[in-house]
């Protein structure tokens, strides 16, 4: 008892220095660095138009200027990327960074076992974290994290890159996904269900909905991530009603995956979440709603399906916001994960988006639904320094996504492809 009141003292006393408003030594105030980027070209993603001979002035992790032809303004340090097109960094909102299927290993059933029983939360974190480096380096500067992280092992990945502690995207996570009792698992013998509650929180009733929102935010989630239906089951409206407005509430914005045919869809765009996963059969009514209503449809499409890529143009002629996401975890031999996400840009040009459009979708619109109130996903005055550049000009060709030669994050360069040019960074 008493060696712990010691230590309350010890806080307390620590606590009292701490607010002593001690005057600062006059060398502490200092000008941050001044970054200066320039490059022969940057895609203006908003205004959808071309900027030649472009330097980019960074200071603070911020976009401090743009500066279009004329003299390349002085800096601490010039990074000359050359003949190469600047663009916003990549925003993926559906990612699973501490989820990895291996189809050698077995079917979906079998992984996700040898995941949960098999895994700690150690090592899913440290899983993410080399997931979470190698979509950085294939130029994602952000993610939405969406579950299947075991239980809050995402929100330790997203402050330990956070803090600078390992290599990654700025990350907004979930904690585990809400869902019908079972999660996405199907016909687990009795004594596997407790194993359910290490991947989803399971509703039963709008009053455990609250329960599940209100203890995924005190876990450290940004988002809530529900699965609105799962097998034959679904959540009801009443129990979305009570989880939507639970986390708006609390400030917090709610993503629904919603699959097989309209009517999770349909419950989930009523009860006014944020954004709808998926959605690969989502009727011209839901549309409508999500419409009404300024809901986001994250397609994660990975086929080429053509009903799927049907539904694209008819989102695309409702006018609804589209936001893309990869939901990549099985493992592809020869790519790492940032390869595997990249690869999804060509798939909504070939549904019959524009390569502008796919662009938006890929930084804007993206940047807009995770940060509604700061610039994000777009390269402007007080956004935040995260560029990638690219060789070639991606309204040509989108597959230079691919291929991502340059890419900074918060004003600090993490890979730059592009030696040559005068004051090039690194090789
Ligand atoms: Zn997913």
């Amino acid at each position: 008892m008493r060696a712990f009141l010691c230590v309350k003292l010890a806080v307390a006393f620590a606590w009292g220095l701490a607010a002593l408003p001690l005057p600062l030594p006059a060398q502490t105030v200092e000008r941050a660095p001044v970054t200066v980027v320039r490059a022969a070209h940057l895609l203006d993603v908003r205004e959808g138009r071309h900027l030649d001979d472009v330097a980019v002035v960074i200071a603070g992790g911020e976009v401090q200027s743009i500066v279009v032809g004329g003299p390349v303004p002085r800096g601490d340090e010039l990074i000359d990327l050359g003949d190469a097109t600047l663009l916003p960094g990549l925003i993926d909102v559906h990612t699973h960074l501490l989820h990895e299927y291996d189809r050698a290993r077995g079917d979906d059933l079998d992984n996700s076992i040898r995941e949960i029983v098999g895994m700690r939360g150690a090592d899913r974190a440290l899983l993410g974290a080399r997931n979470a480096r190698d979509m950085l380096e294939a130029g994602f500067t952000t993610v939405r994290d969406l579950g299947n992280a075991g239980v809050n092992n995402d929100v330790a990945l997203r402050d330990a890159i956070a803090e600078g502690w390992v290599a990654g995207p700025r990350m907004f996570v979930s904690t585990r996904a809400l869902s019908p009792i079972g999660g996405q698992f199907q016909g687990l013998a009795e004594v596997a269900r407790p194993l359910v509650e290490r991947e989803y929180a399971q509703i039963d009733g709008p009053e455990q909905g609250r329960r599940a929102v209100r203890q995924a935010i005190h876990d450290g989630a940004d988002w809530i991530k529900v699965i609105v239906n799962s097998g034959r089951q679904m959540l009801s409206p009443t129990e979305m009603e009570a989880i939507v407005d639970e986390a708006h509430r609390a400030g917090v914005r709610v993503a629904a995956h919603a699959t097989k045919g309209d009517r999770a869809a349909m419950i989930a765009a009523r009860a006014g979440v944020d954004s709808i996963e998926h959605g690969y059969t989502i009727s011209d009514e839901v549309l409508a709603v999500m419409l009404r209503k300024g809901i986001t449809l994250v397609p994660t499409d990975s086929g080429t399906a053509e009903h799927h890529k049907a539904r694209i143009r008819r989102a695309v002629a409702a006018g609804v916001r589209i936001a893309i996401g990869s939901d990549a975890y099985h493992k592809v031999d020869g790519l790492t994960r940032g390869g595997v996400a990249a690869r999804i840009y060509p798939r909504y040009v070939a549904a019959g988006m524009s390569n502008l459009d796919v662009l938006r979708s890929a930084t804007l619109v993206p940047g807009e639904l995770l940060v509604p109130d700061h610039p994000l996903g777009t390269i402007a005055p007080g956004a935040r320094a995260d560029l990638i550049a690219v060789r070639g000009n991606p309204l040509d060709d989108i597959g230079v996504l691919e291929r991502v030669d340059f890419v900074m994050k918060d004003g600090s360069t993490v890979l730059n492809r592009l030696a040559g040019g005068p004051g090039s960074a690194s090789p």
